[in-house]
């Protein structure tokens, strides 16, 4: 197969070419680096099967070489992020799907979207599943992002309906793991550049807001198994085990030995309260679960972010811009 993977210089996006190079498939890596990094694409460029177009997916582009997949990985991931950039999430939430949608169409390709456990906003079932519709503040902070994903996941659902794209929508709940970027601004990221530095731990309002934590290689095992099933409903991909984010804080602060203890920030508008991915289908239709527990997970993590810390000097990046 020969697959177009938009956001590939990004975390879960270049973990997915790399998935995709393992089985022996070619890879079209596509990025502008408005998230991504260039440290990503480098390990990818040295892998055979793999060429990069520069280009901003909100923008039209024309694929003349056969593709068998697309996948639309490109988009803002860290509320930090998207709050600085809102007009491009949602131009490469809206504009980027429907162009992504033209090119599979146009290929008879499949289509895959990461969406996301944002679709469930605040949610008031918990935990959630595929069901749910959600409970989503549209002119909030955060409808930059959780709209641009509801919209396309409509779309997508359209073209399926209308163009008989043959579609899958994922919904990916917090991931962590090697390739984050170390001033992304998310929760498990700045943790451990914080710890590692000897600084507090940022905790935003009394850390009794839940997450559910995925290592990136069960995410990204969950996502490769959805692409090429034929499940056409959003599925949800995530790792079920709920932690406080008073809890991360204490775990990482062990697992690093670092002793800076905790700063208590105030907790950011519209902040969701809980969030645990129900998974029964994916497990049903997928045969996938989960294999790696935080604990160990972060174990595989904390090398990455140290080497960045000790060479270059990483540092973390909270809602308050420090
Ligand atoms: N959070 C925190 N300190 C930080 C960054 C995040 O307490 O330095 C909290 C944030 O308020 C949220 C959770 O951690 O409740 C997860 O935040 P993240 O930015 O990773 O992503 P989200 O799940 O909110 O999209």
């Amino acid at each position: 197969m020969r697959v177009l993977v938009t956001g590939a210089a990004g975390f879960l996006g270049s973990h997915l070419a790399d998935r995709f190079l393992n089985d022996g498939h070619q890879v079209v890596g596509l990025d502008n680096f408005s998230t991504g990094s260039r440290e990503n694409l480098g390990e990818l460029l040295e892998r055979p099967g793999f060429t990069f177009v520069e280009h901003d997916i909100s923008r039209p582009i024309v694929f003349a070489e056969p593709l068998d997949g697309v996948l639309h990985f490109a988009s803002p991931a860290s509320p930090v992020d998207y709050l600085e950039i809102p007009i491009q999430t949602l131009k490469v939430g809206s504009l980027g799907t429907h162009n992504c949608l033209g090119i599979a169409k146009a290929h008879g390709a499949r289509f895959l979207l990461a969406s996301t456990s944002e679709v469930y906003g605040d949610p008031q079932v918990h935990p959630q599943p595929e069901s749910y519709w959600g409970h989503v503040n549209p002119v909030g902070v955060r409808g930059c992002y959780d709209e641009a994903k509801r919209f396309a996941e409509a779309i997508t659902m359209a073209y399926h309906r209308y163009h008989g794209v043959d579609t899958r929508i994922v919904r990916i709940f917090n991931t962590y793991g090697t390739r984050m970027r170390p001033g992304d601004g998310r929760v498990v990221s700045n943790f451990i550049v914080q710890a590692l530095r000897g600084e507090p731990l940022t905790v935003y309002g009394e850390g009794t807001q839940t997450r559910s934590f995925c290592h990136v290689s069960d995410e990204v095992e969950g996502i490769y198994r959805a692409f090429h099933s034929s499940l056409v409903e959003p599925v949800n991909i995530g790792n079920p085990s709920e932690f406080t984010i008073r809890e991360l804080a204490e775990i990482v602060l062990r697992l690093t030995g670092s002793g800076a203890g905790i700063e208590w920030l105030p907790l950011p508008e519209d902040d969701p309260k809980v969030r645990q991915p129900d998974i029964t289908l994916a497990r049903r239709e997928l045969g996938w679960e989960p294999r790696v527990g935080l604990e160990e997970g972060l174990r595989r993590t904390i090398p990455y972010f140290e080497a960045l810390v000790r060479t270059r000097g990483a540092k973390s990046r909270t809602v308050s811009g420090d």
